[in-house]
């Protein structure tokens, strides 16, 4: 199969139509339109075989979560996504695993509305790069910077499933399936939460004016939460036993297993986020009328780290590190 019809495979199912694209995939560049009063914001995400997603995921699941990965970037800035490019690298032309990659990425970017603008297609190692572009009215943009002291810290929907979904993957590598048998929907929804996170690109925007900082939880939240705390220069203090989980985590792991996935494992891809007291009820009905959860986990707080209380008031200064791929 050639380069040609690779790309052409991705065309039909991905080059969404879009009023603003005025040139998209074909040429030497793409030429887009920007809405007037608007800031471009931009973000790029690697997705390499073995580090990023096991091996056997399907292709379609690996064509997904390289668009989810990059709109969830997006979502934390409060960006409405429009265009992507896609810098795809792969041991051989193969139509099939383009076909179902471009099924997944395509059914993700229908339902944000994003377009695929261009692209790169070489061989090698599988590795998927995907760069996408949004929007916000200028100077609308959410940072990780802002925080203020006294701020409530905020997360959206439950934390660990995606961590508990690849332990389950593991889990089943190891002893087989059967030993898991009767906790099958269970892993199934947490498998689906690791290959198939949806992005909170809807809150994000929603959070536009309200929250003071935000980030999308990718390397885990304590991790993720210390990023908010240093670009503001503030600490974060949160507390356990708030953290919230899905019922099939819980009824997956112990208690102890559940709070190491809540607190430290990837991909969860929600948003955690801070805002002012003053701003929080009207944030509240914002996310309700989305159908978004979120749940209070603490304060920002003057001293520096994130410190984690357990129910008896006792904390630990973030002990948990996030994923570093050079450490
Ligand atoms: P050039 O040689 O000028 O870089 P290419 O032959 O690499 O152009 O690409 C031809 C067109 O196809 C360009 O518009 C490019 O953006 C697009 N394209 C190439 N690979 C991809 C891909 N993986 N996904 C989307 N578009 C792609
Ligand atoms: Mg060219």
């Amino acid at each position: 199969m050639a380069e040609f019809d690779l790309i052409e495979i991705l065309k039909q199912r991905c080059a969404s139509r879009r009023d603003d694209v005025h040139l998209g995939i074909g040429d030497d560049a793409a030429v887009v339109a920007l809405p007037a009063g608007h800031e471009l914001v931009i973000c790029t995400d690697t997705l390499v075989a073995g580090v990023h997603f096991p091996r056997e995921t399907a292709p379609a699941d690996i064509g997904w979560k390289s668009l989810a990965v990059n709109l969830s970037d997006l979502a934390a800035m409060g960006a409405s996504p429009a265009w992507a490019t896609l810098a795809l690298t792969m041991p051989e032309a193969d139509a099939g695993f383009v076909s179902a990659f471009a099924d997944g990425f395509g059914a993700l970017a229908a339902r944000h509305d994003v377009a695929l603008i261009g692209g790169d297609t070489t061989r090698g190692p599988l590795a998927i790069t995907v760069t996408t572009h949004g929007f916000v009215p200028s100077g609308c943009a959410i940072r990780r910077k802002g925080a203020q002291v006294g701020d409530a810290v905020f997360v959206s929907g439950t934390l660990g499933d995606a961590a508990g979904g690849l332990r389950c993957l593991q889990s089943i590598d190891e002893s087989g399936a059967s030993a898991l048998m009767q906790q099958k929907a269970n892993q199934e929804l947490l498998i689906s939460r690791l290959n198939r996170p949806q992005p909170r690109v809807a809150a994000g925007i929603g959070l536009r004016g309200l929250a003071s900082a935000c980030i999308d939880i990718s390397d885990g939240l304590i991790a993720d939460l210390g990023h908010i705390a240093a670009a503001s220069e503030l600490g974060i203090d949160i507390e356990e036993e708030c953290l919230p989980g899905s019922v099939a985590l819980f009824e997956c792991f112990d208690m102890n297993t559940c709070r190491t996935l809540q607190k430290s494992g990837g991909d969860d891809y929600e948003l955690a986020f801070t805002i002012a007291s003053a701003k929080v009820e009207l944030m509240r009905i914002a996310m309700t009328e989305l159908g978004c959860q979120v749940t209070q986990l603490g304060r920002v707080v003057a001293r520096t780290g994130v410190r984690v209380f357990d129910r008896n008031g006792q904390h630990n200064v973030s002990p948990e590190k996030g994923w570093e791929h050079f450490t």
